[in-house]
């Protein structure tokens, strides 16, 4: 009979807390999990899931453009919110409920709730209720930062709330130049919005490959968006034909809504950690070594509150990693190396390994191949978008350190790029590959010549 209630206490029941619950109890562990919002977390709820599905329907406008030179002739398309945004709903509903469904079949005991630290082996629920764990998880994720030095912020909205917003905003001012905020600018660009995305720097996706960066700018801004360089809102106010904003630049802009995307923080604000022991960085987020261990030996964490790589595949392998090594009697650490991730918008970026800049601050001599083509959709559609490729090569070895990519369905190529890249694979293993034709990937297999040799 164990001192404890559980054996595991996982709090936060997003995509690193489920997947480590699910797989701890399946080895024969007592389980139980707390969540204070939704079940599927950041993800499921109010990330990926109903961007992608936004994504989505913003799509549609460049197929409707695109259609008449390929004979089509349409009604002029109409574009519904509230259709959308209810379909949505239903759709992360449902996910929400096979998220449950997988716990309690599981035989994880859910509380829907929320639960904070109260001592290395106990928690208490929100309903006071206190529960000993031999072992506590960590998995409460990450919230939307506040931006400093905006006043009347209380105006603007998170990606947290945009999803739901009760009227569709034809004029959108975003702030920021992440992921979060070029997903969003590209996505209602082509919903019908007028958007304008106002950045501190001089282009958008800071640490991404610069040529990536230069040509998603190029297509954001064919798109309509209106990127205002150096310029961030300092001051809003709400007026009664919305809002209205104070610009660094001595400007104002009208607007229906704002969106501050200026990037996340760790969710431990609270949480009662501190009081437990556990070391947070000056970020705030969980200390954790390469098990996923915080420095409290009967605690540990997961996902976007370690602030390693946010990207949910990564919560979800170090969740199970955890499980299979905590309870599955396997030692298992998480390569934090080569992981693909991809940025949504319209063209995708797909992207694994080194950028440029990165690979040429490790190795002496790159070889590098680039294409820029016209994608075959759009000679009959006459659409400008470009396709983008850059393979990264270490000169001395011929391995292929970095492979970015803008254009259609980049994100589907970077997740198979990731094995090869994984694996090791060399250029003269990419030339040996047989081209798929006709497609774009094909490109990554038949450039032959070198674009450019950088010396370090
Ligand atoms: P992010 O990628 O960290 O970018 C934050 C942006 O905000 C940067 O452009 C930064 O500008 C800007 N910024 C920060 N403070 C600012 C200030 N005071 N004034 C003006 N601009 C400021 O953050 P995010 O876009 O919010 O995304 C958060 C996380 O979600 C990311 O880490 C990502 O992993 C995850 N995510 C992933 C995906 C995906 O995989 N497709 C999609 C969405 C979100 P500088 O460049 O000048 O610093």
């Amino acid at each position: 009979m164990s001192q404890f209630d559980v054996d595991l206490f996982c709090i936060g029941a997003g995509s690193g807390g489920t997947r480590a619950a699910r797989i701890a109890a399946g080895y024969g562990a007592k389980v139980a999990i707390a969540e204070e919002f939704r079940i599927g977390g950041t993800c499921v709820i109010r990330g990926c899931v109903p961007k992608k599905l936004y994504v989505y329907a913003s799509r549609f406008a460049d197929d409707f453009a695109d259609a008449a030179g390929y004979g089509w002739s349409i009604p002029k398309p109409e574009f519904n919110w509230a259709k959308l945004k209810s379909n949505k709903e239903a759709e992360i509903t449902r996910l929400s409920g096979i998220y449950r469904a997988n716990l309690a079949k599981a035989g994880v005991v859910i509380h829907e709730e929320r639960a904070v630290v109260t001592g290395a082996h106990s928690v208490q629920l929100a309903s006071g209720k206190q529960i000993t764990a031999k072992t506590i998880l960590i998995a409460t994720g990450g919230a939307p930062a506040r931006m400093q030095g905006l006043t009347g912020v209380e105006h603007a909205l998170t990606s947290d709330q945009i999803f739901d917003m009760t009227q569709f905003p034809a004029r959108l001012a975003i702030v920021g130049a992440g992921y979060i905020a070029v997903e969003f600018a590209s996505l209602f660009v082509r919903l019908g919005a007028k958007v304008s995305l106002m950045l501190r720097g001089d282009n958008i996706l800071r640490g991404f490959d610069e040529s990536m960066r230069e040509g998603l700018r190029q297509e954001l801004q064919h798109a309509g968006v209106d990127l205002k360089f150096g310029i961030v809102p300092t001051h809003v106010s709400k007026t009664d034909a919305g809002l209205k904003l104070a610009l660094s630049d001595g400007s104002t802009l009208d607007v229906d809504q704002l969106l501050v995307a200026t990037g996340r923080k760790p969710h431990t604000h609270g949480l009662g950690l501190e009081s437990a022991g556990v070391t947070l960085d000056s970020d705030g987020a969980v200390k954790v070594d390469g098990y996923s261990r915080t420095n409290v030996p009967s605690i540990y964490a997961v996902g976007d509150v370690t602030n390693r790589i946010n990207l949910t595949p990564v919560a979800i392998r170090e969740g199970h990693a955890f499980a299979d090594t905590l309870f599955g009697g396997k030692d298992v650490r998480v390569d934090h190396t080569n992981v693909a991730s991809a940025v949504f918008t319209t063209p995708e970026i797909g992207t694994v390994g080194l950028t440029e800049a990165q690979a040429r601050e490790k190795f002496p001599l790159l070889n590098i191949f680039e294409s820029n083509f016209r994608p075959m959709k759009s000679t009959l559609s006459g659409n400008v978008e470009r396709t983008l490729m850059k393979i990264i090569v270490d000169a001395a070895t011929d391995k292929v350190v970095g492979v970015h990519i803008m254009g259609h369905e980049a994100g589907e190529m970077a997740q198979l790029l990731g094995i090869a890249v994984k694996m090791g694979a060399t250029k003269a293993d990419f030339d040996a590959t047989m081209a798929v034709h006709p497609t774009a990937a094909e490109e990554l297999v038949t450039m032959r010549s070198v674009s450019r040799q950088v010396i370090r």
